[in-house]
């Protein structure tokens, strides 16, 4: 077990397997401490304060950002994963700053239009340069944190700690495991090389991020009418709160039925995490965050539950990431994208002027620029350089006035 350091000193004290800011592997570039905060509380804020944070409202989580002002958005995503990790966190005594600080950032290189931008985003970059290993929005997350921002006099990036880093490379392919390995030896991308895990916090931010979305498109998808309620009693996670629902509230319907029903689902599968991760921490009892990392993955959901998410996850994915609705909405997405990619490519003056200069013969930089736009950036651009009627015939959209059967 760590000694108490300065610093750590807590009413509840953290687990001996607790990230500590005082143990921190540190900044790439040296910094003197901050008088009032820890070094996990500092990357928190300094993640707020982000052009890239403040971009994720108009960036699309599943419904295109102009569908409708109640959808979620990669904002309101990215706080709902952050609240849930840091309940996560807390209950497990673990550490909340830093799990705050991983689950603000976790998103911040996703592309306009959600998953459609960024597969034509991949299908673009790997064209323009094959030795590039294509686009990976978790790498691009590490991007913007590491070289995007450009807020520092002395260096790029946020000049974050090893640990925030290592949380928000939640995913990484093999070759560019290698290629951040060779920039930053014993970095980050070593961990994709060597087989091990990240610390505790970044696995209970990755459970936050699937507890969230699994049970906030459920939510969306019958707010968008795409979804029936009715299909949902197929599903046993759902049907079983929407009993117990109806046991403790007869007569219960509505939007007041599904609300109450998710709120249960969501509550049941943070229990379940808290539950399942602590039997295993007590079993594996890694002395330090260092060996947990070297343990097998401690943060998971209990056997039967995760069975049960696993078929949340294929309803909707057929239900309503496929529905012919939103296909189309994203055919259009994707088009933009790839209209902005080959414009930029054909006449690199319609760039702002630094973008111009660095996307010259360079495919990064393009990517860089796209995947940083907002939604209706993208589409302002698009219509800019393509034409307003190209743009227009791009949008089918989900009707804004057609509310789901349950209203807004
Ligand atoms: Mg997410």
């Amino acid at each position: 077990m760590n000694a108490p350091v300065p610093g750590d000193a807590r009413a509840v004290p953290w687990r001996a397997c607790a990230s500590r800011p005082s143990l921190t592997r540190g900044r790439r570039h040296a910094e003197a401490p901050a008088p009032t905060r820890d070094d996990f509380q500092r990357d928190r804020d300094r993640i707020v304060h982000s052009t890239a944070f403040r971009r994720l409202v108009y960036k699309t989580q599943v419904f295109l950002n102009h569908e409708g002002d109640l959808f979620r958005t990669r904002l309101t995503h990215t706080l709902e994963v952050a609240q849930l990790a840091r309940s996560i966190a807390r209950a497990l005594r673990l550490n909340e700053d830093l799990c705050e600080a991983i689950a603000l950032a976790h998103d911040l290189g996703h592309t306009p239009f959600g998953h459609a931008g960024q597969d034509a985003l991949d299908e673009c970059f790997r064209a323009a340069d094959p030795a590039s290993g294509g686009f990976e929005h978790n790498l691009q997350s590490l991007r913007v944190v590491d070289v995007l921002e450009e807020r520092y006099p002395a260096w790029d990036g946020l000049n974050l700690t090893f640990e925030t880093r290592e949380g928000i490379l939640k995913h990484c392919s093999r070759r560019h495991a290698q290629a951040l390995d060779a920039l930053e030896p014993g970095g980050v991308g070593r961990r994709f090389l060597d087989g091990t895990r990240p610390s505790l916090e970044a696995q209970v931010c990755n459970l936050a991020d699937e507890i969230a979305y699994n049970t906030h498109d459920i939510d969306d998808g019958v707010r968008s009418g795409l979804l029936d309620p009715a299909q949902l009693l197929d599903l046993p996670l759902y049907a079983r709160y929407h009993r117990e629902a109806l046991v403790d509230h007869p007569g219960l319907a509505g939007r007041r039925l599904l609300f109450d029903t998710l709120r249960r689902m969501l509550s049941q599968q943070v229990y379940d995490v808290i539950d399942t991760t602590a039997a295993r921490l007590d079993a594996f009892a890694p002395a330090d965050a260092d060996a947990a990392r070297q343990a097998p993955a401690l943060v998971a959901f209990s056997e039967n539950l995760a069975a049960e998410v696993v078929q949340v996850k294929a309803f909707l994915r057929e239900k309503l990431y496929r529905h012919p609705r939103v296909v189309a909405t994203t055919d259009g997405a994707k088009q933009v994208v790839r209209d902005l990619f080959q414009a930029y490519v054909l006449q690199p003056q319609a760039l702002p002027p630094p973008h111009a200069s660095r996307a010259a013969g360079r495919p990064q930089a393009l990517v860089d620029y796209i995947a940083g736009m907002t939604d209706r950036f993208a589409l302002r651009e698009h219509a800019r350089l393509l034409g307003p009627q190209a743009t227009a015939a791009l949008q089918p959209g989900i009707d804004p006035d057609g509310p789901g059967p349950l209203g807004g």
